[in-house]
């Protein structure tokens, strides 16, 4: 069952180890299937390896529903976003370098474009918690209330949205602009972010205004 779910997962995580955003069996990709389920990759299985019929089906409360392997060690991350967000259908966590070099500075990466704009004011910094636990979960949640894309301390980011390609262009687009910010930060000159002002204006104006009229992330 649930084969249209399981073959996203498995296209998506190729997608995400294709572009770099991963490597190996690292990061993490859910899609929701109803209200209960979803579908999630399975832990420490390399994305070119992975057959849709092994992706793992599990409940919100992390229990395997299909499939004989364990999802990934982060599935209450998953479990958890769902669980707070109901607009969120799709989820994937990825390791994309330039992403991590912020977690790892623990800097929030500011409006430096209107492409951190089309997301939220700024893109912010969980609090450090260990991977796979549930409190790694709680602190991206309470960042997740103020945006959908969140740099994990030390770790990553994660990206929360409608659809896989929604989520899949956010983490492409945050890591784009954590590029351009590492790169402005190391040339030691002064950095500018979007002033305030221009700042409410680009958001609502993008969200009013940009793409296909059902294309926007929502907030
Ligand atoms: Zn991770």
């Amino acid at each position: 069952m649930y084969e249209q779910q399981k073959r996203l997962i498995v296209e998506f995580g190729l997608k995400m180890l294709r572009s770099n955003h991963v490597s190996g069996s690292s990061g993490n990709i859910s899609v929701k299937i109803d209200e209960n389920l979803i579908a999630i990759t399975p832990s420490g299985i390399a994305y070119d390896k992975l057959n849709f019929d092994q992706v793992p089906v599990i409940d919100m409360n992390g229990k395997i529903i299909e499939g004989n392997l364990k999802p990934s060690i982060e599935y209450q991350l998953h479990t958890q976003i769902y669980r707070n967000f109901s607009d969120v259908n799709a989820v994937i966590h990825t390791h994309s370098i330039y992403a991590t070099v912020l977690s790892v500075l623990r800097i929030p990466l500011p409006a430096i474009t209107e492409t951190v704009l089309m997301f939220s004011k700024q893109i912010p910094v969980s609090e450090y918690a260990n991977a796979g636990t549930n409190e790694l979960a709680r602190n991206v949640v309470r960042c997740m209330k103020d945006s959908r894309a969140v740099l994990i301390a030390n770790h990553g980011l994660v990206c929360a949205a409608k659809s896989l390609d929604e989520a899949f262009n956010m983490c492409e687009a945050v890591e784009r602009s954590a590029q351009v910010y590492v790169s402005a930060m190391s040339t030691n000159m002064p950095i500018y972010v979007i002033d305030e002002k221009y700042a409410e204006e680009a958001m609502t104006f993008l969200k009013k205004n940009y793409g296909q009229a059902t294309d926007f992330i929502s907030f």
